[in-house]
């Protein structure tokens, strides 16, 4: 029985995994494909993707016209059913408020978590992103290298469909053959910006997003993501027939009903239910892990939110993976006599570390782009092209005044107009209105371009989270207080960035409306809005330092795992969410192999 209730848990369970997003979807996945009865304990409801997304809606179905409010703060249609900057009786508190110190947190509170709506990009960090310490004296060292990842990046790339291409750049991986799909065309704005970019010595390259431009390979990928296991392969080669190509048509942020994008939803949950071995319980708040005899986790407390009643269940392992800083919460609320300072917390590590991407974005606008023939340029509705970073050696050599890099995510193009599509374009059009702002609307309609900067933070002391001593959720439970500081790396960096997009736009004979920042303190992003946070429970080699081992296993506690971006220990400009996979698979094939061998 699938979805289940309180009253309707069974005593025991292999492995309990609390939440159901990127890194819970795919512990799930792996373990319920292998064997393991799993029970998953997710947070918000059950969402299902085929009859609740609202792929085909247009902006005039919606109230304020789909503009975002701050209910949805992308748009109305936006897949993400409950979630946002804020929720309602679940506050966190900022350490030190004001003071550019401030963190934003972007929950989602749904089956599936943020990956109903994330942005897709999907990038596999490479080897120097695994050992930072080694290469610059900054940061820390993973305590597994690029190989060890490897063959799960490899899997999951298969499993959940990814376009791209192998460039055989610098530290920017290639899959092997067999494992990215092809990627989409690109828009006539990205042909023109590769040209133009390259001109400035930056290379633009296809995109790597988690859509599938065909078909996922059903023949040969089952065999390879689970050898030996027949059942397993059956299983997945039937749900991958199931899943569509892409039909460029609708804004992904919605999520995909036909199963062509990654969602967890779509994705890992489907097989992991038809092995029999899934248990979901929804809107089932964790609050604490429950401590057994011997130093060993029993499983969990929750708050039942249907039913205001808390309840316990139990498992043999206890899997985190409930999004950074919610797993970070849960073992800081998971006090006892044994642990006074929070769960698997010996080392003092636990909230710290805390690291987002560096963002920072300029548009322009591009006079060569006005009034082109109109065409359908919905596209990919993401990423089709963009720029890997490509300073490694002038950075090693010591000519740039910061640590670390950056890659740049393009968007342009003639996308579906939405409410807010000419908005703000005064500088362009006089402030024209009536029929001189139509011909105005079709003359700069598609002509503008935008560039976001996504760039490596290295963690450091200023930046973490703990428990607030007096705040606490409608349940009940204490909250986060956030603790937020950029190093000069990470605003020269900023600075950095804006200079490339300037130099950019300027090659492509662009505008922009006011000159690019030079100050990168006022042009990089608050703390925690790319969403890309990470740390929290850093993996090590070395107990004193870190909370987990490479395998996601608290030093503390060795039945309990950590399989979201907690565990990162450092934070590359590769997007965070196939590397959370990736370890995510990796952790569970380690939990079976102990599993099977009576050791946990
Ligand atoms: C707008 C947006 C765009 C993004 N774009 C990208 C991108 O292009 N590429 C990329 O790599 N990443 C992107 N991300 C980030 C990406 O979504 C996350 O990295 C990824 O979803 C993290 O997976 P997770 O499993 O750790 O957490 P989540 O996906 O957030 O899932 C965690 C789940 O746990 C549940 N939960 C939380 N607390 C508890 C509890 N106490 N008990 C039970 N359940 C709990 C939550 O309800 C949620 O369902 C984007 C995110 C957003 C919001
Ligand atoms: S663009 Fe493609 S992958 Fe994205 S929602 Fe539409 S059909 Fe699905």
């Amino acid at each position: 029985m699938p979805f289940i209730t309180a009253s309707t848990l069974a005593p025991d369970y292999d492995v309990i995994v609390v939440g159901s997003g990127a890194g819970g979807g795919q512990t799930a996945y792996t373990l319920c494909m292998e064997g393991a009865r799993v029970l998953m304990l997710e947070a918000g409801r059950t969402y299902r993707p085929e009859i609740e997304t609202p792929m085909f809606q247009t902006p005039e179905e919606a109230p304020l016209r789909g503009a975002g409010t701050p209910d949805k703060a992308w748009d109305f249609y936006d897949a993400t059913v409950d979630g946002g900057w804020e929720l309602a009786g679940e506050p966190y508190v900022q350490g030190s408020p004001g003071a550019g110190g401030d963190f934003r947190w972007w929950r989602a509170r749904m089956m599936g978590g943020r990956t109903n709506h994330w942005g897709r990009v999907s990038l596999r960090a490479g080897p120097y992103d695994f050992k930072p310490y080694s290469r610059d004296g900054l940061g820390f060292d993973w305590p597994i290298g690029y190989e060890d990842v490897a063959p799960y990046y490899d899997k999951v790339e298969r499993l959940i469909g990814v376009y791209g291409t192998s460039e055989g750049l610098e530290n920017t991986p290639d899959s092997p053959p067999g494992c990215l799909l092809p990627p989409p065309a690109a828009l006539v704005s990205d042909l023109l910006i590769r040209q133009r970019a390259q001109r400035v010595g930056v290379p633009v390259i296809p995109g790597h997003r988690a859509v599938l431009t065909r078909p996922l390979d059903w023949k040969n990928s089952p065999g390879i993501l689970h050898p030996g296991n027949l059942a397993a392969q059956r299983i997945i080669a039937a749900d991958m027939q199931r899943r569509a190509a892409c039909l460029w048509a609708t804004p992904c942020g919605r999520g995909c009903s036909i199963r062509a994008n990654y969602q967890s939803t779509t994705v890992h949950l489907p097989p992991a239910l038809i092995t029999g071995r899934l248990d979901i319980l929804t809107d089932a708040m964790v609050s604490q892990v429950v401590m057994g005899s011997s130093g060993r986790a029993s499983g969990v407390r929750f708050f039942d939110k249907r039913a205001g009643t808390e309840h316990q269940a139990r498992g043999r392992v206890v899997v985190l993976a409930a999004s950074a800083c919610e797993t970070v919460r849960i073992l800081l609320n998971s006090t006892s006599a044994s642990f006074p300072n929070g769960l698997a917390n010996s080392s003092g590590k636990v909230g710290r570390y805390l690291m987002d991407s560096v963002g920072s974005s300029l548009g322009g606008q591009v006079p060569l782009l006005e009034g082109l023939p109109p065409q359908n340029e919905d596209g990919a509705s993401g990423d089709a092209v963009y720029a890997p970073w490509w300073m490694y050696r002038e950075q090693h050599a010591g000519r740039l005044d910061f640590a670390r890099g950056y890659h740049i995510e393009i968007s342009g193009g003639r996308r579906m107009p939405g409410v807010d599509t000419m908005k703000g374009t005064e500088w362009l059009t006089g402030g024209s209105y009536g029929r001189r702002f139509k011909a105005d609307a079709r003359r700069f309609y598609g002509s503008f371009v935008h560039f976001y900067g996504r760039g490596e933070m290295i963690p450091n002391e200023h930046s973490y989270c703990d428990i607030d001593p007096r705040v606490k959720d409608r349940m009940g439970i204490p909250v986060l207080r956030f603790h937020w500081r950029w190093s000069d790396h990470e605003t020269r960096q900023a600075a950095h960035m804006q200079k490339t997009f300037a130099d950019i736009i300027d090659a492509l004979g662009g505008r922009t409306q006011n000159p690019a920042p030079a100050d990168g303190a006022k042009a990089i992003s608050t703390g925690g809005s790319i969403i890309h946070e990470v740390g929290g429970a850093i993996m090590g080699a070395d107990s004193r330092t870190s909370v987990t081992n490479s395998w996601g296993q608290t030093w503390d506690v060795k039945n309990l795992f950590i399989t979201d971006g907690a565990v990162f220990a450092s934070n590359a400009d590769k997007n965070p969410t196939l590397t959370i996979m990736a370890l995510a698979w990796r952790s569970a094939d380690h939990i079976l192999a102990a599993l099977r061998r009576r050791e946990l």
